[in-house]
């Protein structure tokens, strides 16, 4: 398997950055797939998300590494970029 220094988490989290849950790390598309999976998850759950990349302005919110966001008024669920050991 090719080592990488990056991986990825799915988060979910409240609107105000504090962790609900987290993801073991994971390679992209692996994470990408749960991401979508936790969206329609939750989605049954809390409501609809709106779904869309994340900028600096989510990083300075608390979403640190953050590169895709599903949002609503409950919770939110962060693809994230990392590189934790
Ligand atoms: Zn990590």
């Amino acid at each position: 398997m090719e080592r990488s220094q990056f991986h990825y988490h799915v988060d979910i989290l409240t609107p105000d950055s504090r962790p609900v849950a987290s993801s073991a790390a994971l390679p992209k598309s692996a994470a990408e797939r749960l991401f979508r999976q936790k969206v329609e998850e939750y989605r049954q759950q809390t409501g609809k998300f709106i779904v869309r990349p994340a900028t600096e302005r989510d990083w300075e919110r608390g979403f640190i590494g953050a590169v895709r966001l599903a949002e609503n008024h409950k919770l939110v669920i962060a693809l994230t970029r990392c590189d934790c050991s």
